[in-house]
């Protein structure tokens, strides 16, 4: 995609398209370097005046065109590899006949159509079916589908496409076949797939709430149908959960799930034919580990929410992305908090938030929720459009209340059926079904940047009152100096001595709904009034709002919220904050050549913690997780030594490990398995805090501890026992590690996906010697550079998940990134831009790592044939302040 066209796309720019296609006639001739595209567009002025017609197209070649069945004159038209231009077209409906040759083998960008194996297939979105045939790209025209894929039988015996298939057949004596495919709902042009090729099929059923019968397809290589039970299962729950939850009801005949091994995202949710990274419909307890359950369920539970929001509604242009996909992560959290606990749920999507979208928010390549610039839209599909947009939707439920989201959903779903719809016209609908004025909630739509909130709280005994004194700032970002106030949504108790909340009511008399005050101002003061005793303010429960929040509590009040507080999420917040400051003074204190604190009052709340039996095993186990390296650095936010930042939380871990050992050894045996693996929450909640428990013992380097998790790797009859075991035992330089490593190699050598997790788990090894570790593994028979999948198992999570050696004072780290960013980007520049931004926070880190970094960036920047998706990234990451 070299292209010198890097003009910036703006909001402001907005255009209705000025020609629509009414239906879409395509006809596909499966070629391993030659597939024939023929396409025949029903085109209609949109409008009174006839303007030039316009179509996009990338890299693509024209063999034929006619206007109304008769061959268009050379002069009519202009077509170049990335545009058809028809200056006079006829003021009035037209048929245009389009053909067009690509090579899906030589398509290394997998966008448009490619091969990934033996497999045809496509991925449009955002921009690819212009690599397909010349069309007017953009999610606002939306046409009906009819595609006739025509192939080799014995290279393709499997023809697919979007709707539901209307006819077959075999081309007599040619050793050819077809399929035609018919999808009636009006769709834009990224939601088009196609699919062909050897693939065997898992079939179910389904019957809707208004009873009607859907064919369930899950397609895989011939081999790994037994591994797609769990993804099935899933489906069928999330269509249920569909229809219960919000009224939604699947509208096809059939519906489709095909998995591919070469793919740049997780999966792509085209109308009725869902295709899938197989990193994430493949599962059996042999291969999968509870984390990869929980996220294929998890998964084909968001691509199939977007039946309704992203696909029957989609949006008007890509500013709007937020539109579909935050309110589809939305969709899809709530899903898995009722298949689930909600309230680890709750906690792991926070720290997910924080761990990405709180990092980009503060860096370079902030942006807001809906964007109002892009030069490549490829690099926003962000933390900030995805897990921010789906707080800004929880947001509006927490605002106007569970009834009246309902209904607004419901309003929307009426209201835009069939429509490219906007944020505004979505927000509408919740105005109108609560009467709200949510003009100021727009702003986090707007305004980049992640709120401050500082919080001061004071007991009046005489008055029996309560002040609490809100203030809010927003941090500036990239082209937004000075910020408004937000519309903050703050769910809040005030906990009595007893642990029970005392009555909320304002001492002037409004009206708190639902516990959740809303601060609108920069500063507020509300005062609770008939408060008998002085009360410790539990503040955001549930993480109400997107926000940091700095509040004066003391360590004494954080001990008593974490065994006390009625709201998991902030009973678990309040652990991590007693973590965070203790960790925050002893990386201070070993930067400054001292000792680090022991933390014995943290030991005695988590002991705490880990007897208490009425909790449930999952919440226990991410207690025990203290905050990451990425979470202190971000707390930190400048002069950043990740070396000492991990110095600190390793002498904690050791600490706490060694302070709890008896409780947490009992744990460990308690918790053993008994019977055979289920990956249900429950089971895979005790597994989690089995775990937990080896690793933080492991983390003192007992040599008990590292021979339990020997013994564990060995022992284990699942795959997410022996990972554990092998994750713990990977983070420590043991023999028992070397052994481990070269058996799970030799166990799992025909299995990708699994080859994946060795990778990933080398790559994060917190040692001197990953770097040249993970430089030879780029050598290794399993590792390619041309799949997505190993690059991101072994490259990205070096980049991402081990900071301490990425950010070697050396900046050896980094320039192996350049080096690799460099390689990737003529083959595959969207991958390369997602490595590249590893690199986005590197003002935050101290003088001489800076300045290593910066220079990285620059020597990236400087290639001259760079691709527009790694010149945006990196022309951002280095924009002046
Ligand atoms: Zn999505």
């Amino acid at each position: 995609m070299r292209t010198e066209d890097a003009r910036p796309v703006r909001l402001e720019d907005y255009r209705p398209p000025d020609w629509l296609v009414e239906t879409v006639e395509l006809e596909v001739s499966l070629h391993p370097t030659a597939t024939r595209v023929r396409a025949t567009l029903m085109l209609k002025p949109n409008g009174a005046a006839a303007a030039p017609l316009i179509l996009d197209g990338e890299e693509l070649t024209l063999t034929g065109l006619t206007l109304d069945g008769a061959a268009l004159p050379p002069e009519q038209y202009v077509a170049t590899t990335e545009r058809l231009t028809i200056a006079q077209p006829p003021p009035r409906p037209f048929r245009l006949t389009i053909e067009t040759t690509v090579d899906p083998s030589a398509n290394t960008e997998l966008s448009g159509l490619y091969r990934s194996g033996a497999i045809y297939c496509t991925q449009c979105e955002a921009e690819g079916f212009r690599r397909i045939t010349y069309f007017p790209d953009r999610p606002d025209v939306m046409a009906v589908y009819t595609t006739r894929i025509e192939a080799e039988k014995a290279e393709a015996p499997v023809l697919l496409a979007n709707g539901n298939r209307i006819a077959a057949g075999e081309i007599a004596g040619s050793g050819r076949h077809f399929a035609v495919w018919h999808d009636p709902f009006p769709k834009p042009s990224y939601l088009f797939a196609l699919v062909g090729g050897p693939l065997a099929c898992v079939e179910d059923r389904f019957r809707t709430m208004s009873g009607r019968e859907v064919e369930l397809r899950i397609y895989v290589e011939p081999g790994k149908e037994d591994r797609c039970a769990h993804a099935m299962d899933s489906l069928k729950r999330a269509m249920r959960w569909d229809e219960t939850a919000f009224g939604r009801e699947y509208d096809l005949d059939v519906f489709m799930i095909v998995a591919v091994s070469d793919f740049n995202m997780g999966a792509m949710e085209n109308k009725g034919l869902n295709i899938f990274n197989d990193k994430y419909v493949l599962a059996s307890p042999a291969t999968a580990t509870d984390g990869d359950f929980e996220r294929i369920e998890a998964i084909i539970a968001h691509e199939y929410f977007h039946n309704w929001t992203g696909n029957r509604i989609t949006c008007r242009d890509w500013f709007q992305l937020c539109l579909k996909e935050g309110l589809t992560v939305f969709r899809d959290q709530e899903f898995s908090a009722d298949m689930r606990s909600r309230a680890v749920e709750r906690i792991s999507d926070v720290r997910g938030l924080r761990a990405h979208q709180f990092v980009e928010d503060a860096g370079p390549l902030a942006h807001p929720v809906r964007p109002t610039l892009y030069r490549e839209i490829n690099n926003f599909y962000t933390a900030t459009v995805y897990e921010k947009g789906a707080e800004v939707v929880r947001m509006l439920a927490t605002l106007i209340g569970p009834e009246s989201f309902r209904k607004g959903m419901d309003l929307y779903f009426v209201r835009h059926d069939g429509e490219a719809a906007t944020v505004e016209q979505f927000v509408q609908c919740f105005a109108d079904v609560s009467g709200k004025d949510l003009g100021q909630f727009m702003r986090w739509y707007s305004q980049a940047g992640t709120p401050e909130v500082v919080a001061t709280g004071g007991y009046d005994a005489r008055g029996r009152t309560y002040r609490l004194e809100l203030a809010q700032t927003v941090p500036a970002t990239p082209g937004q100096p000075l910020k408004e106030p937000m519309a903050i949504p703050l769910a809040l108790g005030l906990v009595g001595r007893d642990g029970r909340d005392l009555p909320l009511k304002l001492a002037d008399g409004r009206a708190i709904e639902r516990g959740v005050l809303t601060l609108t101002k920069a500063a507020e003061t509300f005062v609770f009034g008939d408060i008998g005793e002085p009360p410790v303010p539990s503040l955001n429960r549930g993480f109400s709002a997107p926000i940091k929040l700095v509040a004066n509590v003391s360590a004494d009040e954080l001990r008593f919220l974490t065994a006390h507080d009625r709201d998991p999420f902030n009973r678990w917040q309040a652990l991590q904050t007693l973590a965070t400051r203790l960790l925050l003074d002893n990386v201070a204190a070993l930067r400054a050549g001292g000792a680090p604190r022991e933390g014995g009052d943290l030991a005695a709340a988590l002991g705490a913690i880990v007897a208490d039996g009425a909790l449930e095993p999952a919440y226990v186990a991410l207690m025990l997780a203290l905050p990451g390296e990425a979470d202190l650095a971000r707390e930190i936010g400048r002069d950043v030594d990740p070396d000492a930042i991990f110095a600190a939380r390793a002498a904690l871990r050791a600490s706490l490990g060694d302070k709890l050992a008896g409780p947490l050894f009992d744990h460990y045996r308690r918790l053993s398995e008994s019977g055979p693996y289920s990956p249900d929450a429950i089971s895979a909640g005790r597994r989690a805090l089995r775990n937990a428990c080896l690793d933080l013992l492991a983390a003192t380097r007992r040599g008990d501890a590292i021979a339990l998790a020997a013994r564990q790797y060995q022992a284990a009859d699942n795959m997410t026992d022996r990972m554990a075991a092998l994750a713990t035992l990977s983070l420590h330089d043991v023999p028992e590690r070397a052994a481990a490593l070269h058996d799970f190699y030799a166990r799992h050598a025909d299995d990708p996906l699994i080859v994946d997790k060795w990778l990933t788990l080398q790559a994060a090894i917190p040692e001197p010697a990953t770097l040249d570790r993970v430089k030879a593994l780029t050598a290794h028979p399993a590792f390619s550079f041309a799949n997505p999948n190993r690059v991101r198992a072994l490259i990205n999570a070096f980049a991402f998940a081990n900071q301490k050696e990425f950010n070697r004072a050396d900046g050896a780290g980094y320039e192996f990134i350049a080096d690799t960013v460099l390689k990737l980007d003529p083959r595959n520049p969207q991958l390369a831009a997602r490595l590249l931004s590893a690199l986005k926070s590197w003002r935050v880190l101290e003088a001489g790592r800076r300045a290593l970094a910066q220079a990285a960036l620059r020597r990236v920047a400087g290639e001259p044939s760079l691709s527009r998706d790694s010149s945006d990234i990196v022309q951002r990451a280095l924009a002046e302040e």
